[in-house]
């Protein structure tokens, strides 16, 4: 008995049934692979001989392809012809490649099949150009806030407008928009699901009277020329609105992190704009707020963001006190 023949018939013998864990003794492997159509395939070199029938309790054919490590050449073996088939699986990011190579005859017949496939399999994402605005089917899309119909709100395309031009009602107290808050939750998660970054709640929702009282202690500290630079009167905070939220330590701090790098490149992506750049001071009306972010669905945002302009530059709109 030659090597191969041992291994061949030692291994068949402890073939199992991986769906009861039973071996079957109904029938002799041996006989089995005589009777039924056979394969027998070698694994660098040891052979398995693996019957081509469905087991009598299981629904799906024994194949001889599961549970192929990486880069294993599999040499099958049927009559005197040898086929030999390697796979390759490259798993960075989802590309893979296959290649088959026939060696039946002196001539070595080559095939190459590469394909690329992205994160997700979502069509709608699929089509969608890299730093172009997701559809409203696309489940990155992130809807506009509700509008409230109250007199003396301004909206422009949709956009509600609050800063030293535009105030808003003193009675207006909406609290922080469900979708906003939906969406910075969002965010938070990405950032550190593929960053490690934590982006952390720092203000959201504060009503005229919260406004009130922290512009007047500004006052009452720095004087009101130096308020006006970093803090808003009451009536006229974007926070009124339930559209803006400050994250981590609402300071300059914050400036230069990893978080606040991430957070101006990315946070469009979720429906919001940094709302006051540095070097806009003088058309947004306040000081640069690397912490500062402001929610318009991603229909907006992504505008926004992609023309490089403020909220004011892009409605063409001013900010300041008239
Ligand atoms: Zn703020």
């Amino acid at each position: 008995m030659n090597k191969r023949l041992f291994i061949t018939l030692a291994l068949v013998t402890a073939l199992t049934c991986t769906a009861c864990g039973k071996t079957d003794n109904n029938q002799s492997p041996v006989t089995s692979a005589i009777k039924n159509d056979t394969v027998t395939t070698s694994y660098d070199n040891i052979a398995v001989t693996t019957p081509q029938t469905t087991h009598k309790d299981d629904k799906i054919p024994i194949t001889t392809t599961s549970n192929i490590p990486i880069n294993t050449t599999i040499k099958a073996v049927i009559d005197t012809t040898v086929i030999t088939t390697q796979t390759e699986v490259i798993t960075a990011p989802t590309t893979v490649t296959s290649e088959a190579i026939t060696t039946q005859s002196a001539t070595t017949v080559s095939t190459s099949v590469e394909t690329t496939q992205p994160e997700t399999t979502n069509p709608a994402q699929l089509l969608r150009p890299v730093g172009s605005p997701p559809s409203p089917d696309d489940p990155d899309y992130a809807p506009a806030p509700i509008q409230y119909n109250i007199e003396g709100i301004t909206y422009i395309q949709g956009a509600l407008i609050a800063n030293k031009s535009y105030s808003l009602p003193s009675n207006f107290n909406p609290g922080l928009d469900k979708t906003c808050q939906t969406q910075f939750n969002k965010m938070v998660n990405d950032a550190y699901a593929k960053e490690g970054l934590q982006l952390k709640f720092g203000s959201g929702f504060r009503s005229y009277n919260d406004q009130y009282n922290i512009y007047n202690n500004f006052v009452a500290r720095d004087g009101q020329a130096a308020a006006d630079s970093y803090s808003a009167r009451a009536g006229y905070s974007e926070h009124q609105s339930g559209l803006a939220i400050d994250v981590n330590t609402i300071d300059h701090t914050f400036d230069g992190t990893p978080e606040a790098a991430w957070l101006e490149n990315h946070c469009h992506e979720y429906g919001f704009i940094l709302r006051y750049p540095q070097g806009k001071e003088n058309i947004t009306g306040y000081q640069y707020e690397s912490w500062h972010i402001r929610y318009l669905g991603t229909d907006l945002s992504y505008a926004v963001h992609n023309s490089g302009l403020t909220l004011e530059e892009y409605f063409g709109i001013d900010s300041y006190y008239h």
